[in-house]
């Protein structure tokens, strides 16, 4: 692959060296007359070359002060749903009755303040994530009111499918701040289609629920997997979530997400990628609509090379993949154990206990801070680093069940740069 890419957005054209990191921006004009004239061509592509940021800037060092980590823990309270989706990521963990009672919410912050006393940073709560299997099940009824009492003055952001919104209306209109991130594939038929509810009112209630959240105040993030077979269906779940005041109301946002098949986030099929950004763009050509839809998460490596660009341009390049390597945000789950993220499946994303006692593995949290760039010697002359920054741990972990282990997975599509112009810098333009 080559490490210079060219990247076109509406009149703008962005030239990179992948490996550099060093970007040039032209209009369509300008850079006609340069890619006509092989001298001039050369004498760019030669301004771009440069050492590997690697070498060339300095790592962010920023990830938490040396006093303070602000962190967004996430406490996933059961496995058990009322859907039984085809694509759900939990089904290894079906089986698993356990769930989080009430009585050990005390355990999450008793964790921290141990892991504040061994590591010495103070940790401040940004916001607490609470997600499942389904969280608003009426068996985590208590569950859910002792979290609000703990955590009374921070953010809650529940990930639900809103079946039972309705039944949560008291917790949710009083606390202080809440936000939804409500799972919806579209209008009902297409919903249900890899969605399968244990009853047929599901989608009723859940919008019902939506409906009386929105009413409230409530921020509503719609997170819908594109399903690029049934592109031309979201018109009319456009028009649905419309009439709940999208597009006219800030606190609703829709989101488009790329099906995934297996531990982290790493694990898009190819074939999916492919198909699911050719159908968005039609989507986009055909229904004006589609372009209020956040999408950057359909095309891997759009927002890290965003992001890479940006920080770049401050002399500094980030050395980790995602935050969880570094900062303690972590995952709280049925029997009392913490991962590093929710989307570990391997033993290895296990870095402790938080009930019946706590109990920290520091070393193996240490280890998993090693997972920078500039230590994998692997990585380190790829020029998909910059979007793939040593890949998913999550992903890379359950293929190798290694922690320092490297799993190549989409980044290894030939045909995933092709797209980068269609996401990649809507932001700059
Ligand atoms: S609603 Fe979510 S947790 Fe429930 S089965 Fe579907 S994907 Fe899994
Ligand atoms: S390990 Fe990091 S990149 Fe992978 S799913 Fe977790 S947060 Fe995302
Ligand atoms: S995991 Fe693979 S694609 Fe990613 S940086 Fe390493 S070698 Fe490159």
């Amino acid at each position: 692959m080559e490490a210079t890419q060219v990247i076109k957005v509406n009149n703008s054209v962005y030239v990179i060296n992948m490996d550099s990191l060093i970007v040039k921006h032209f209009t369509i004009d300008e850079f006609r007359k340069i890619s006509r004239n092989d001298s001039l061509l050369q004498e760019l592509i030669s301004t771009i070359n440069g050492p590997s940021y690697l070498q060339r800037l300095k790592p962010v060092n920023d990830y938490y002060s040396s006093e303070k980590a602000i962190v967004l823990p996430s406490l996933l309270l059961s496995y058990e749903c009322n859907y039984t989706c085809t694509y759900c990521y939990q089904k290894r963990q079906k089986e698993n009755s356990q769930r989080i009672t009430a009585d050990q919410i005390t355990g999450v912050k008793e964790f921290y303040s141990e892991y504040s006393r061994i590591t010495g940073h103070e940790v401040e709560f940004k916001a607490v994530h609470v997600s499942g299997g389904e969280p608003f099940l009426p068996e985590n009824k208590e569950t859910i009111e002792k979290i609000a009492e703990v955590f009374y003055n921070k953010t809650l952001i529940f990930a639900t499918n809103g079946t039972f919104i309705n039944d949560y209306r008291d917790i949710l209109s009083h606390h202080c701040h809440v936000k939804l991130w409500v799972s919806i594939d579209g209008a009902k038929e297409v919903h249900y289609l890899k969605r399968v509810p244990s009853l047929n009112s599901h989608y009723d209630d859940m919008m019902s629920g939506v409906k009386w959240a929105v009413s409230e105040g409530i921020d509503i993030s719609i997170m819908c997997v594109f399903d690029p077979d049934y592109a031309d269906s979201y018109s009319l779940f456009f028009d649905e979530i419309e009439n709940l005041g999208w597009l006219r109301n800030k606190g609703i946002n829709l989101v488009f997400l790329p099906l995934t098949s297996g531990a982290g986030c790493d694990t898009i099929e190819s074939e999916y990628l492919d198909n699911a950004i050719a159908a968005f763009i039609k989507l986009r050509t055909t229904d004006g609509r589609a372009g209020c839809v956040d999408a950057r998460q359909l095309m891997p490596g759009a927002i890290p090379l965003m992001k890479a660009i940006k920080r770049a341009n401050d002399g500094l390049f980030d050395p980790y993949r995602c935050e969880c390597l570094v900062k303690p945000s972590y995952s709280f789950t049925p029997g009392g154990l913490v991962y590093l993220c929710s989307a570990f499946e391997d033993e290895l994303g296990c870095i402790g206990r938080y009930w019946p006692e706590v109990e920290i593995d520091l070393s193996r949290i240490n280890l998993y801070s090693m997972r920078r760039i500039e230590n994998m010697e692997a990585c380190n002359n790829c020029v998909k680093k910059v979007f793939c920054n040593c890949g998913c741990a999550a992903t890379a972990v359950d293929r190798t069940h290694d922690i320092h282990g490297i799993h190549c997975s989409i980044w290894a599509n030939p045909t995933f740069l092709q797209h980068l112009e269609h996401f990649t810098f809507n932001d700059f333009a």
